[in-house]
């Protein structure tokens, strides 16, 4: 017998969405110069807000902003009294985590499971922690008195669009810089709400400000010749571009980019749980996730039984309105987003992989994709070598560790993996060999403001997140 589900779908009454928005700079939302475009609900392609567009002049006030406050407030202030506000910035996110929660799931198709229990405690959790740090940097490692670096320019994706934010403000302010922060162009609203915490905060005017805008506008931030250092997460290509742009200055960049990860299943491994790895490694956020699982590698005497079990896992996964709290699957964030992974699975097919998905009804509006399992995984094929950035898996096989370590390396990106296997000294041995900042053990996706994270080779450099995250905002 199968008992359906009833609809739960969680309120969005709580947010009070409006119109327009501006920038946020020095403390006050003002006009955009550039022509204001809009945010869409992904879920349903209604239009939610009209958001200001920074030019290059918007940029420099934001960026002036900034440094006045770097220099006149908060690079003197004592790292106890910094420690206040961010304390303060944590409590409030609590405090309005339900409707935080409701607006990143409105803007970005997340279901709201994850956005509630996932990212908005995740996003807490980083303010506390790096209050925790602000008066106690010089026993961080980095010398006797570190210092600030002083104005960060700041670009972030749109797959975490609130956890982004934490994970680059909340170290800067820490340290003592002050922040310009430019938020995805599809995701900005979580972005100018929390500048409005900030307010509630009394934050010093300046500490930090919000500039929205698409490519343009976080190529005039990284540019501008007031900041002091560059924090960018997002794709290789544009992580590229601004590694060009940032050379031979006086700039501090870190770069966390792009991923393929393997998960690496050997014979032995508990295979209900890792099958329950796999889904959450791939299809958690609609696999926009830079670490996600989206490399299966399984020892071949359990490949037949594992992908029946993951088959039979994944038919049960619900796809659907991103506000309904029994929703395992959102929306995919945008028409752009769609096309790539619908482009990236077609050639999959013509490769000539074998591609399932379960029997899936997707909604008639909006940007939706159903979780997408390719078995007979070439190494050469483009779905095993281009990131998707979506609920799509690609299934390889290997007999050895040694051949599983070297599938698994092979690969532009070195950012994370997972490994699954009863015995400790297996996940010793592969997890030594394998280039990948982050290597998850019989669990997958596990994060934590205490725990570095960051990448190899082409997934970028610098980490962010516990002590080596502190590094890349002080002058040590
Ligand atoms: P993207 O590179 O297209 O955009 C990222 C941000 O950069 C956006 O805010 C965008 O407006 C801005 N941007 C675009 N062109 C720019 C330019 N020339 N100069 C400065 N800024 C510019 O990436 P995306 O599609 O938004 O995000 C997906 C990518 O982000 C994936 O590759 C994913 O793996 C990566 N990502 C990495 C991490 C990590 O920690 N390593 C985390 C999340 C996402």
């Amino acid at each position: 017998m199968v008992f359906e589900y009833a609809p739960a779908p969680e309120s969005a009454s709580i947010v009070d969405i409006r119109p327009s928005y501006g920038l946020f700079v020095g403390g006050e939302f003002v006009d955009g110069h550039g022509e204001p475009f809009k945010t869409v609900n992904p879920a349903d392609e209604t239009a939610l807000a009209e958001i200001a567009r920074a030019d290059a002049a918007d940029v420099d006030r934001a960026v002036r902003a900034a440094r006045t406050a770097f220099e006149k407030v908060w690079g003197p202030m004592p790292g106890a009294e910094r420690a206040k506000y961010l304390y303060r910035i944590a409590r409030l996110i609590q405090e309005r985590a339900r409707e935080l929660a409701v607006l990143e799931s409105i803007d970005n198709g997340k279901p709201i499971r994850e956005s509630r229990d996932v990212d908005v405690p995740l996003v807490a959790a980083h303010f506390f922690y790096h209050a925790g740090w602000a008066d106690k940097l010089e026993h961080a490692g980095f010398g006797p008195d570190p210092r600030p670096l002083g104005v960060a320019g700041q670009v972030i994706p749109w797959n975490f669009p609130l956890l982004m934010l934490a994970w680059k403000i909340a170290p800067a302010l820490a340290c003592g810089n002050t922040v310009v922060l430019k938020p995805a162009e599809t995701t900005p609203l979580t972005a100018l709400l929390f500048a409005d915490i900030c307010r509630q905060a009394d934050l010093p005017p300046g500490v930090v400000n919000i500039v929205t805008g698409a490519g343009e506008t976080g190529r005039a931030l990284v540019e501008h010749d007031g900041v002091d250092k560059v924090a960018f997460t997002g794709s290789t290509a544009v992580g590229r571009g601004i590694a060009r742009s940032v050379a031979g200055t006086r700039k501090r960049l870190t770069l966390e980019l792009g991923g393929k990860a393997a998960n690496i299943v050997y014979a032995d491994a508990a295979l209900d749980q890792a099958v329950e790895g796999i889904v959450n490694g791939i299809f958690f956020n609609q696999g926009h996730v830079c670490c996600a699982g989206s490399r299966l590698l399984v020892q071949e005497p359990v490949a037949e039984e594992l992908v029946e079990r993951l088959k039979t896992r994944m038919g049960t996964l619900r796809v659907g309105d991103p506000l309904d709290k029994n929703t395992d699957i959102g929306a995919i964030n945008s028409a752009a987003q769609l096309a790539r992974i619908g482009e990236l699975a077609r050639a999959g097919e013509d490769e000539g992989a074998e591609r399932w998905s379960p029997p899936c009804e997707l909604p008639g509006r909006g940007f939706w994709f159903a979780p997408t399992l390719f078995t007979g995984v070439a190494q050469s094929h483009r779905i095993a070598q281009e990131e998707i950035f979506g609920p799509v898996l690609s299934v390889l096989t290997f007999r050895t560790p040694e051949e599983a370590v070297a599938k698994a390396n092979n690969t532009p990106y070195g950012l994370s993996a997972g490994i699954w296997t009863e015995k400790g000294s297996q996940i010793l041995w592969t997890a030594q060999r394998l280039r990948a900042g982050v290597v998850w053990a019989n669990t997958f996706n596990k994060f934590d403001p205490a725990s570095p994270f960051g990448g190899y080779k082409e997934s970028g450099f610098g980490r962010e997140g516990g002590r080596h995250g502190l590094e890349g905002y002080l002058d040590a």
